[in-house]
């Protein structure tokens, strides 16, 4: 028998994640000098981690040969005082694509639904997949997400409603009156996961605090790896009703993150300085980006989190050329938009090099 008959069904057909491109991988492909290769890929932080995570995250290394507190208490007390919720309103994860996943244990199964838009962040179909349950997409409206048409594709079979606002390739937001419609509008077995992974980009992002205090059936989930620049540390959290969120930490290994993102993580939310920072750079980078593309001609979705998602024609050959040049984007062609190129906002000077190297690859 060969491990292929052995295995789970549906393992071998499981689709496989598709990262940006690391940019050792790329020198070593094209042969380029890494230290000259810029990652526009993966909407990371272009200003690295915040200096006060850092500093802890080096000191939290000398106690590596301890366990973490499996309870992740020091976090969930500080998340908790910040959001003004009870501690047992938190569930820590590794990154949160892993309560993604946690989820999918927790309620999903063959015969079960998952209601997403149709190019949206890919973890969610590849979670829906994993435990069996079905994908039930929902097309796009000029590349707007349209929640009147995701709550009607709701059915009895349905677990999972998954949202993000802004959302990632996409760009598009939605604001906070059409969630709580779309929430109104779920039946009580169905369960919104709304993404909230760059709404600290956003001003005036949606609160759902008060649909979870009323007892709506809603989950949120947020993460380090984007304006705390932490993505390489990998944490993220959950916030919900206490009832939901210990079914999910059942789901839950004992360590699931390391004390040093753990660590890492506390600082950051103290290092508002930093954070001020890159949501100013960043809104300025949005901004030197859109004006840059415009005056090339090339069709974006305006952005409203530390990306673009840039009309470029032939998505593969511009992703091909600006690589050639050192610049990693991410193409989108996996998500049925082969047209386009999701750009991250990097510094001031990578954004430059950036639209220069487009310009040359759009004449060429
Ligand atoms: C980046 C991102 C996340 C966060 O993933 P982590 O696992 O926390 O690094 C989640 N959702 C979306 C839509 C994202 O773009």
């Amino acid at each position: 028998m060969t491990f292929a008959e052995l295995a789970n069904p549906g393992i071998l057909t499981q689709p496989v994640y598709e990262a940006g491109k690391p940019i050792d991988q790329v020198a070593r492909e094209l042969g380029l000098d890494p230290a000259g290769i810029i990652k526009l890929a993966s909407n990371e932080n272009p200003f690295g981690p915040s200096p006060k995570a850092l500093a802890a995250a080096e000191r939290a290394l000398r106690e590596a040969h301890l366990y973490p507190d499996g309870g992740y208490y020091a976090l969930r007390h500080k998340l908790a005082e910040k959001w003004s919720l009870g501690m047992d309103q938190f569930i820590i994860g590794d990154g949160s694509n892993e309560i993604i996943e946690l989820l999918g244990h927790a309620f999903l199964a063959p015969g079960r639904e998952c209601v997403m838009f149709q190019s949206s962040f890919v973890v969610y179909k590849l979670v829906t997949i994993m435990f069996g349950a079905t994908t039930v997409e929902v097309p796009l409206t000029d590349m707007r997400q349209d929640l009147k048409a995701l709550a009607a594709a709701v059915t009895p079979r349905t677990r999972l409603v998954f949202l993000a606002s802004p959302a990632n390739p996409v760009g598009a937001s939605n604001t906070g009156a059409e969630i709580v419609e779309l929430v109104r509008a779920l039946p009580p077995h169905a369960i919104l996961v709304f993404d909230e992974a760059y709404a600290e980009y956003v001003e005036n992002a949606p609160d759902l605090r008060p649909l979870i205090a009323e007892g709506r059936k809603v989950i949120c989930l947020r993460t380090f790896s984007k304006v705390y620049g932490l993505a390489s540390l990998r944490v993220g959290y959950g916030y919900g009703a206490a009832e939901l969120i210990a079914i999910v930490q059942r789901a839950r290994q004992p360590f699931n993150v390391n004390a040093i993102a753990v660590a890492a993580a506390v600082a950051a939310l103290d290092d508002h300085e930093f954070v001020a920072k890159c949501l100013r750079e960043n809104r300025a980078g949005l901004a030197q980006l859109e004006a840059g593309l415009t005056k090339l001609g090339v069709g974006f979705v305006p952005g409203t989190g530390n990306f673009l998602l840039a009309k470029v024609g032939d998505g593969t050959r511009v992703f091909g050329g600006l690589q050639q040049r050192g610049i990693i984007t991410r193409p989108v062609k996996p998500y049925g938009l082969p047209e386009w190129l999701r750009l991250t906002v990097g510094t001031h000077a990578q954004n430059e090099r950036l639209l220069g190297a487009l310009a040359e690859v759009l004449r060429g």
